[in-house]
């Protein structure tokens, strides 16, 4: 699968629900970095919430491949959603490098927010070694801040300006729940499937 592979990039989110902001992120990385494939790999769940949030995650699978589906470098993976318990991106990024091998060069796309949180992750710098980090702009987040990480991680981390958007999952969620518009923030398909399905009522 990986042949015509050589530059890989992985856009991890709970995508509840996707939205343009996440869409401009990795459309963005794919163009500045020359990326020949995003796959966008909607996250987990801890094994004690399994059940009970199982409709949900196929709720966010399916509305993140609605979102990628019109751009012939945007693919989906159900590799976390597949996984028993909880679902790191170590072991994410582990399992693409081996089912591309070698000749795949990794990046990881984060926004501001998440980039500036990733010392509370599994095995960061371990992770920070097998995938170069991109970190886009985000509003009310501050990518300056990355220099407060370590040094040698900063390296690893290529920063990325992007048109800004004001767009949160948590607050289309809050739009559904209050009777407001989501038009516009998200794909139509997307905004079609969450009407459609009743989520976030
Ligand atoms: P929530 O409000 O539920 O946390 P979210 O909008 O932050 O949702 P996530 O699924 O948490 O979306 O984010 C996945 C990734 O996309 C993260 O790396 C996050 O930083 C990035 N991202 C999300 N929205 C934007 C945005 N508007 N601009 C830039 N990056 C974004
Ligand atoms: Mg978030």
């Amino acid at each position: 699968m990986g042949e015509s592979v050589k530059r890989l990039g992985i856009m991890g989110g709970t995508f509840n629900p996707i939205h343009y902001g996440h869409l401009v992120t990795a459309e963005s990385a794919r163009s500045k970095f020359g990326l020949d494939q995003v796959i966008f790999v909607p996250s987990g769940h801890p094994p004690h919430k399994r059940l009970r949030d199982n409709s949900d995650a196929e709720h966010r699978a399916m509305m993140t491949l609605l979102a990628t589906i019109t751009n012939p470098a945007f693919t989906m993976s159900r590799v976390e959603l597949d996984r028993e318990g909880y679902s790191y991106s170590y072991d994410t990024v582990n399992y693409f490098r081996e089912q591309y091998g070698d000749g795949t060069e990794i990046f990881f796309i984060t926004g501001a927010d998440a980039i500036l949180e990733i010392f509370t992750w599994k095995n960061a710098a371990e992770l920070l070694r097998i995938c170069t980090f991109i970190a886009a702009t985000r509003p009310g987040f501050d990518l300056g801040d990355v220099h407060k990480l370590p040094e040698g991680w900063q390296d690893r981390i290529q920063l990325m300006r992007i048109p800004a958007l004001s767009i949160s999952s948590t607050d289309i969620r809050r739009r559904v729940h209050g009777g407001d518009t989501i038009k516009y923030l998200l794909p139509e398909a997307v905004e079609n499937y969450i009407l459609k399905q009743g989520l976030y009522l």
